[in-house]
């Protein structure tokens, strides 16, 4: 992609009344537009970075037996009526509204229902079972604070998965594999060593849910953290017997601030049971399905990303999720320049191509801000012996090798 084609620009300066950091930055850099508090706009970088973070998870949900579907953001009234969580008593996130033809529907802030509901047109027998969906959709949740850019919205991209078993048995295998599928998710974004299963109330089976949370100031979560056996204790379970259950120590646990990410859920029968999705067994027995609900923060995983790889120059991407692998950066030598284009972009190689006619400085200053993996500087320097230069954003090193060898690498 060219530079100069590309639509938006980077500034100098946040809008004042953005506070947090992971908005600000990719607000300067062109990745997200705001339109109000905890709704923002993705503009090409910043769709590709979700584009980026999507085809991982759907990866490895695709990996576990998920299937994709998209469904509707209106929701029907009955449907939260018949489980007691229409009532913004019981939910206060809705978002409602009303039709003009007479109702009331809902903004989607999660799908259990209408998915539920939907099951029964395909779920009777044990034989169509298990079911595992996802999706990555926009929800809607009237948050009462939105002051945490992209990692808190109003309006955000969800990945929700539901699975649907005939067992508890059943139930905890997927369970427990999804668990698998969520870390390698997290080490696939960059974040591995620093996302924790976290144990959290809730949950049919076991009396726990489980959370995943990124170490980071700017989460909003406190969690007791077990570096040694690499798990969390959300405050709201941590409690002697659960201590015990999980043969840690209060004393072995450090107060942390992290990001739940990522948060898996059991509902047992219950839900299915309200709904009226059954099943009958080889008996002819009619039983609830078994609902599991699985739901990673695809918005608030990439402003997650900007807030712990971020640095004073700007945003620092992994290659994993990074809108471009090169930023490949013209200093007076437009011709060598646009041949290396062409060859990477031959190869289908995704390079961002600083064209313009700008000053060094304020290349250099746009590329660090934009956070490109690697910078590739094309220069006078360089003519005689055809070499360029390619700096690692993250860490800085650069090295100057032949063009030759940087095509081809
Ligand atoms: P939180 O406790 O942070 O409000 P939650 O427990 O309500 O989140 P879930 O209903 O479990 O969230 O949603 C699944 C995932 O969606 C969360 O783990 C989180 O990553 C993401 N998420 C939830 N609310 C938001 C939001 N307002 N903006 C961006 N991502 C969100
Ligand atoms: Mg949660």
């Amino acid at each position: 992609m060219l530079q100069n084609q590309l639509f938006t620009k980077t500034r100098k300066e946040a809008p004042k009344d953005e506070v947090a950091k992971n908005a600000q930055l990719l607000i300067r850099a062109g990745f997200i537009h705001k339109e109000m508090a905890g709704a923002y706009s993705f503009l090409p970088l910043g769709l590709m970075v979700i584009e980026k973070i999507k085809q991982i998870v759907r990866e490895e949900m695709n990996k576990i037996g998920g299937q994709e579907i998209i469904m509707t953001s209106l929701q029907r009234k009955e449907l939260w009526e018949k489980t007691d969580r229409w009532d913004d008593e019981k939910v206060d996130v809705w978002f409602k509204s009303a039709l003009k033809s007479g109702g009331e529907v809902g903004f989607g802030w999660s799908h259990e229902e209408p998915i539920t509901e939907m099951m029964n047109s395909f779920i009777s027998s044990y034989r169509d079972l298990p079911v595992y969906v996802y999706q990555f959709q926009t929800k809607m949740r009237n948050e009462l604070r939105a002051k945490s850019g992209i990692m808190r919205g109003r309006e955000f991209v969800m990945k929700d998965m539901y699975s649907y078993t005939t067992s508890e048995e059943a139930h905890k295998k997927f369970y427990d594999l999804t668990k698998g599928a969520y870390m390698r998710v997290f080490e696939r974004a960059g974040l591995g060593d620093r996302t924790f299963l976290t144990f959290a109330s809730g949950g049919a089976f076991t009396k726990f849910s489980h959370e995943f949370q990124t170490l980071t100031d700017a989460g909003e979560d406190v969690i007791y953290l077990h570096r040694g056996k690499k798990i969390a204790i959300n405050k709201e379970v941590l409690l002697p017997e659960v201590l015990e259950e999980l043969g840690v120590k209060e004393a072995e646990l450090e107060e942390v601030k992290a990001a739940e990410v990522g948060n898996i859920f059991s509902f047992g029968g219950s839900k299915s049971e309200q709904l009226g999705l059954r099943f009958n067994d080889e008996k002819g027995e009619a039983h609830p399905v078994i609902l599991g609900s699985y739901g990673i923060g695809i918005t608030r995983l990439m402003g997650t990303v900007v807030e712990i790889f971020a640095d004073d120059k700007g945003i620092v991407w992994p290659e994993s999720i990074a809108p471009f692998k090169y930023h490949l950066i013209d200093l007076n030598s437009k011709e060598r320049a646009n041949k290396i284009y062409k060859a990477l972009a031959d190869k289908g190689i995704e390079v961002l191509f600083d064209d313009r006619d700008t000053r060094a400085g304020e290349k250099f200053a746009d590329a660090d801000l934009i956070g490109i993996p690697y910078q590739v500087i094309v220069s006078e320097r360089g003519e005689a012996e055809k070499t360029v230069e390619v700096k690692n954003r993250m860490t800085g090193e650069t090295k100057i090798i032949s063009e030759e060898e940087f095509v081809s690498s």
